[in-house]
């Protein structure tokens, strides 16, 4: 896998494109905040879009009743990069949450499972987090965390 230094921005707008039409479809507004500039990250643009298209996909498929998904992305003080997708669907159990590293845990009729575990891996290996928490009936937020960039030799 290539990695390259890469803007956050340009990478999250295009897999918020390739879901719009699932979106509206399902009635489910997408917002985008962030913060301005946010700084260029170390990373395979292709693994991560893989990451957001998966989480975000997961949002939108959690309301099938309409809803909104709010996507936001801050720096903090040390110079990560937190990215925010938060949903108003069901929720996740704490059951499903603790096996969601395992493979094929899917409740849908068509889900693989596969999507959060790939998504924890890869960013593993660009040494941030991945971290879910959710409360049954109070939607689910995903937070991701993208180190500072590293000079590597
Ligand atoms: P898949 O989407 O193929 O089922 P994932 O690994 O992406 O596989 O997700 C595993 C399971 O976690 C889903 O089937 C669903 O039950 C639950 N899940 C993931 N994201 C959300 C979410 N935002 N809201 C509610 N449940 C979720
Ligand atoms: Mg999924």
């Amino acid at each position: 896998t290539q990695f390259t230094t890469a803007q956050l921005e340009p990478i999250l707008r295009s897999v918020i494109a390739i879901l719009e039409t699932q979106a509206i479809l399902l009635n489910v507004e997408i917002t985008v905040s962030l913060e301005r500039p946010l700084p260029q990250v170390h990373c395979s643009e292709n693994q991560l879009k893989q990451v957001f298209l998966n989480v975000i996909k997961n949002a939108i498929e959690a309301m099938p009743g309409g809803g909104l998904v709010e996507i936001s992305a801050c720096v903090h003080k040390d110079g990560s990069v937190r990215i925010r997708i938060k949903d108003g669907g069901p929720g996740i159990s704490q059951e499903l949450i603790k096996k969601i590293g395992e493979p094929f845990v899917t409740t849908k009729e068509k889900g693989t499972g596969l999507g959060l575990m790939i998504s924890s891996r890869i960013i593993e290996a660009h040494r941030g987090t991945l971290g879910i928490s959710s409360k049954a009936g109070e939607g689910t937020v995903v937070e991701i965390t993208l180190p500072v960039q590293e000079q590597r030799s």
